[in-house]
């Protein structure tokens, strides 16, 4: 067993380390720091938590930890790369169930000796701490569905629905006067039970009336909301680390947050309310011819070119282009051709997702550049090769109001000489919404999957 002092150095310790991992995970070149900092900080806390003398039991715990650390090895040996969003919302699931857990537990915990003001106090942070796991645990849940594609992303927008998200937020500000009347006279079950499936239903039409394009904020919203379920567990069991630990999560999620409203343009309320964008008039459909090329053109055009920006997309992730697409970077760069890298704050289906597969394929820093970096250099572009992209570099966002994407912010490539479109089919991206970039006068495309067609352009140009 470890003395008080000694746990509580150790969380101070982690704390701090949690600190440093974030401030290193802000850039890409110290992102592998900020992760080790952070797997010590967390090594620290488990240890302190297992040798301080709030473990009564070591059987029962050391049973729940190889199960649960056998279940997360499995999975994180077996998911691929493009089932990494998922993944993430299913663990914040995990998250908001163990704060519904943990309240419930605390709520039947008969030996707990609190007495008036203390006891109300305690009783409060039970309730909110369950209120938050629950909303938390049936949102992430859908959004789990939704992002590996097993519920429909179009959004789900129920007649009155900020009238029935109204009237949750109302009964459960009620069910709390009758939560602390009832716990005073030895009940409350009932209202908690009541107020658990009110917020369940809560988290499951917040993110079912939310729109495909919105995910990105949907994520990382659920992010900060499961920060927020770790810190009031924290508050429940009268742990500082989980406190700090949840609020950091909670704040930095609510960060990345503001960060995709920005760069959809949104705003996060109406965000959260549901259904922005499709309410209006019918989007304008996309007709007219594709100018399909081969890999011959597509290696002339290459070859002709100066400058040169390359968009990806969710797609090279789903193909695994990004090594091939490095390999055909180094040898442009070598033969004195200005080759960039454009990234989207929303590509993918996480943030940060592109920036992840560029650094896995040791692509430099240095060349890759955020959109609004890139977007006033398109008129100067000789070609822009967008693989596997769609929604993020469709031009309908800004001048179709009626698009579901309307008002977000996208890769201006149109303006480039000539851009080339990879991708398999004329399919649309995860927002489901035609894009006029593909019948572009300066737009061929490159039908395929993109990292076989890489790959045969990196033949040609090697040949
Ligand atoms: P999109 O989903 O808009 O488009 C991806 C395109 O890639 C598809 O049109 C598909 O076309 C193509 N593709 C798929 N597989 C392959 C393959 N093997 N080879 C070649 N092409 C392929 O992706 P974007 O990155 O452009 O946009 C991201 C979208 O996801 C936005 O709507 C964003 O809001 C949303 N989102 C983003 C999140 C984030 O945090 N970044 C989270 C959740 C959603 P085809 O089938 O014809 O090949």
């Amino acid at each position: 067993m470890m003395s008080q002092g000694l746990v509580i150095m150790s969380y101070v310790i982690a704390s701090i380390l949690f600190i440093l991992s974030l401030s290193g995970l802000s850039h890409p070149e110290t992102a592998r720091r900020g992760n080790y900092l952070g797997m010590a900080g967390m090594s620290i806390a488990i240890l302190a938590t297992l040798f301080s003398d709030a473990v009564d039991s070591y059987v029962v715990l050391i049973i729940a930890l190889a199960i649960g650390g056998f279940i997360g090895t499995k999975a994180a040996l077996k998911v691929e790369m493009t089932q990494m969003p998922e993944l993430v919302a299913l663990m914040h699931s995990l998250v908001g169930m163990a704060a519904v857990l943990v309240g419930y537990a605390n709520f039947m915990d008969s030996s707990n000796s609190l007495v008036g003001i203390e006891h109300t106090i305690h009783e409060v942070e039970i309730y909110i701490g369950v209120f938050i796991g629950a909303v938390t645990f049936s949102g992430s849940v859908i959004a789990f569905g939704k992002l590996c594609g097993k519920i429909d992303g179009k959004p789900v927008l129920l007649p009155g629905r900020h009238w029935l998200n109204l009237s949750l937020f109302v009964a459960t500000f009620w069910l709390a006067g009758v939560f602390l009347d009832g716990v005073a006279t030895g009940g409350g079950t009932f209202a908690l039970i009541l107020m658990t499936l009110l917020a369940l239903t809560f988290g499951v039409h917040m993110v079912m009336a939310i729109g495909g394009a919105d995910m990105p904020v949907v994520v990382s919203m659920l992010n900060s909301y499961s920060g927020w379920a770790a810190a009031a567990t924290g508050f429940m069991l009268n742990n500082d680390l989980l406190i700090v630990t949840g609020a950091l999560v909670g704040s930095s999620g609510a960060i990345l947050s503001y960060i995709m409203c920005k760069a959809m343009n949104r705003h996060f309320l109406s965000v959260i309310a549901g259904g922005f964008g499709s309410a209006s008039g019918e989007a304008a459909t996309v007709e007219g011819d594709v100018a399909p090329i081969e890999n011959d053109e597509t290696v002339q055009i290459i070859n002709a070119a100066n400058n040169i920006v390359i968009i990806p997309g969710y797609g090279m992730a789903v193909a695994q282009a990004q090594h091939t697409v490095n390999e055909i970077t180094k040898l442009l760069r070598a033969k004195g051709k200005n080759v960039r890298f454009g990234i989207h704050p929303v590509a993918g289906r996480m943030p940060g997702h592109m920036n992840v597969l560029l650094a896995e394929a040791k692509v430099p820093y240095d060349i890759v550049f955020e959109m609004d970096e890139i977007n006033p250099d398109f008129p100067q572009t000789d070609v822009t090769i967008v693989i596997g992209a769609n929604d993020i570099v469709n031009p309908s966002a800004l001048d179709d109001p009626n698009s579901p994407i309307a008002g977000m912010p996208v890769l201006e490539c149109w303006k480039s000489t000539t851009t080339i479109v990879l991708k398999r089919s004329m399919a649309t991206g995860y927002a489901g919404v035609g894009n006029p970039l593909f019948i572009h006068e300066n737009t061929r495309m490159l039908f395929g999957d993109a990292n076989e067609s890489m790959q045969a352009v990196l033949k040609s140009l090697n040949a």
